[in-house]
Formats: C-alpha cells, sequence, structure tokens
C-alpha cells in the first residue's frame, strides 16, 4: 500500500494545553506513592499493582504529547500521532500516513522535517 503525506501543525505550548498535562503527572505521581504504600503492605500488594499502573500509564501521558489529524483517505478525524514520529497508519481504513511536521511563525508556513 502507497504512503500518503499529510501536514500536521505541531501547535504550541500554551498555559491552556501544559496545566492539564502538570495536574496529569502530579495525580499520577501521588498515585504512585500511594501504590507504593500499598505493595509494602502484604495485603495490598494486587490493589497496588493496579494503581501502579495507572500511575504509570497518567506520567507517561503527561510527557508524550501529540496530535489528532484527519486521515486523507477515507476522512477519518480521530487519528493521533505523538511527535516527533513520521508515520502513523489510520485506525479506520489501515492507511499508511507520512506525517510533515509544520508549525506557523508569524502566519508563514515552517516545515519541520
Ligand atoms: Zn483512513
Amino acid at each position: 500500500m502507497d504512503f500518503v503525506r499529510v501536514e500536521v501543525e505541531r501547535r504550541r505550548m500554551t498555559p491552556k494545553r501544559w496545566i492539564p498535562r502538570l495536574f496529569m503527572f502530579f495525580s499520577g505521581f501521588v498515585l504512585l506513592l500511594i501504590s507504593l504504600i500499598l505493595m509494602i503492605t502484604i495485603i495490598g500488594i494486587l490493589p497496588g499493582l493496579g494503581l501502579g499502573s495507572l500511575s504509570v500509564f497518567l506520567i507517561f501521558g503527561a510527557f508524550f504529547g501529540g496530535e489528532r489529524f484527519e486521515c486523507p483517505r477515507c476522512g477519518f478525524k480521530n487519528n493521533f500521532v505523538t511527535y516527533g514520529k513520521h508515520n502513523e497508519t489510520c485506525r479506520k481504513c489501515k492507511q499508511n500516513i507520512a506525517i510533515d511536521w509544520i508549525k506557523y511563525n508569524k502566519g508563514e508556513k515552517v516545515n519541520l522535517n
């Protein structure tokens, strides 16, 4: 299957975008501490493990950002690509998509690749 190119804008980090991440990171961190305490007590090992994996998920989610993009082939809008990645597969039609990262600098399009 051929590659299709799509341009994805890498948005600037504004407080509106990083405050939820910070919150996510801290709640993940607190959950991690609670799970560690649970795991020290023998009875709490299982809930501790569950909570621990949830907290790791939250902490990683806070660090790995990305953008949504629309599939040029089928128009599916809920595709997600993490920053720095240059190819992705459409979740709906399995089309291989090459990502061209761009940003807008004073209204001018800048290619980041
Ligand atoms: Zn598609």
